[in-house]
């Protein structure tokens, strides 16, 4: 469904409250250990600033649970902004109150003002009504680019909304076209690739693609499970034994959509990950003793063979643990293939991100996704309440 964005809607005099997601990693002297989320947020934000609104923006850091903790307060945040933007930018002490209401009223366009860490109110996570009139009254437009937090409903992202015409930013917007074509008007054939540690962080998105993609390769911790499930021997691997009812499941829903599943037929085993010697072993012959930490050469050929017919791929978590370089092949070789592929890519969550950008490769992928939890719950084929609350474009068919 097309949402109104910042282009639809005149800016110029306009206050307007900015919703990013500027959750940077902090280092122990609490200075900024990567910028990639406020860069992210600069388009929309020169945007409207070269439209002729006052922009407040407002983020998030880290997990202060309602109350103010002073190593997540935004000055960093407030200096990075500033130097990237080269301009000023203001910032507040308080969420809200006093002080923000004035600072807000006193903001002429072409300025911009840094909130206070929004998660330092405890109205914020319960999306208390109050708390977003709050944040409403100070702007006259509520502008969502914070993609990585749609799937919460939160005061600053969803609550806001109710009290003022409410559009993506440019970022926001991006997302929403990538996702929404990848997974609803996709190219065939659809090919998903999951990976990553765990089956229990990504049932819904199995579920959701053992219905709808052309082709789903599974490798990683997760593969373990569903090896498990067809009756493997997976040695002292990481297999959720809890979870070996709902991987047969997912395998007997993938058979019956015609879905051409495809688990592993090699692994990279070792005693543990600090081991320098790994092996390759079929499926069929892990050794009591070892653990599977990436996928074998076979099965990279078997993966990258579908990849190359793909019109469209969609890829969650890595293959292997990639951290570690002898473990890294698997996920190497597969963002290559995904990479040469030419086909519409898309790279989602924050361990596969930085798996690709470690392979060099990042540049070749058509979409590298900025949410982690946010983009997994897109692909469960859930309405992200951050985006549901954006107002649709007119005359939009659908
Ligand atoms: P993403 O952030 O891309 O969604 P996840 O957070 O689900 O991915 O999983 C990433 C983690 O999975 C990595 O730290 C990686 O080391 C781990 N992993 C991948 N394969 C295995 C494996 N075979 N055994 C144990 N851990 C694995
Ligand atoms: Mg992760």
């Amino acid at each position: 469904m097309p949402k109104k964005s910042i282009r639809d809607i005149p800016l110029a005099g306009k206050r307007v409250f900015t919703r990013v997601d500027f959750n940077v990693p902090l280092n122990d002297r609490g200075e900024i250990s990567d910028d990639t989320r406020i860069r992210a947020g600069l388009p929309t934000i020169h945007f409207l600033l070269d439209s002729g609104a006052a922009v407040i923006v407002a983020t998030h850091l880290g997990r202060p649970k309602g109350k103010v903790q002073d190593s997540l307060r935004l000055d960093a945040v407030a200096a990075r902004l500033s130097e990237l933007l080269g301009r000023e930018v203001k910032k507040t002490g308080e969420v809200v109150g006093e002080e923000v209401t004035r600072a807000a009223a006193a903001l002429q366009p072409g300025e911009v003002l840094l909130l206070e860490n929004v998660r330092f109110h405890p109205g914020e996570e319960k999306n208390d009504p109050e708390l977003a009139r709050a944040y409403a009254s100070l702007a006259d437009v509520f502008v969502s680019d914070a993609f990585g937090t749609a799937h919460r409903a939160h005061a600053s992202n969803v609550g806001i909304a109710y009290y003022l015409p409410a559009v993506a930013g440019l970022l926001m917007e991006a997302e929403i076209a990538n996702l929404e074509k990848a997974l609803h008007d996709p190219e065939r054939p659809l090919v998903a690739i999951v990976g990553g540690s765990k089956i229990a962080d990504k049932i819904g998105v199995l579920k959701n693609f053992a219905g709808t993609v052309d082709s789903l390769l599974l490798g990683g911790g997760m593969a373990n499970t569903f090896l498990k499930a067809k009756g493997y021997n997976l040695g002292r691997s990481l297999v959720e034994e809890d979870k070996l009812v709902a991987a047969a499941e997912l395998l007997r829903l993938a058979t019956y959509n015609n879905v051409n599943l495809c688990l592993p037929v090699d692994l990279v085993v070792a005693k543990d990950q600090d081991d320098p010697h790994p092996r390759v072993v079929t499926v069929e012959s892990v050794p009591g003793d070892a653990m599977a930490l990436d996928i074998g050469p076979r099965t990279r050929e078997i993966f990258a063979s579908v990849i190359r017919e793909a019109g469209t791929v969609l890829w969650n978590g890595p293959l292997g643990v990639f951290e570690k370089e002898q473990f890294a092949a698997g996920t190497f070789a597969v963002a290559e293939a995904v990479a040469e592929a030419g086909a519409f890519s898309i790279v989602g969550g924050g361990d596969v991100v930085a798996a690709v950008e470690k392979a060099g490769v990042a540049g070749k992928i058509s979409h590298l996704s900025t949410g982690g939890g946010a983009t997994l719950e897109f692909w469960e084929g859930r309405e992200l309440p951050g985006i549901a609350v954006l107002a649709e474009r007119e005359g939009a068919g659908k």
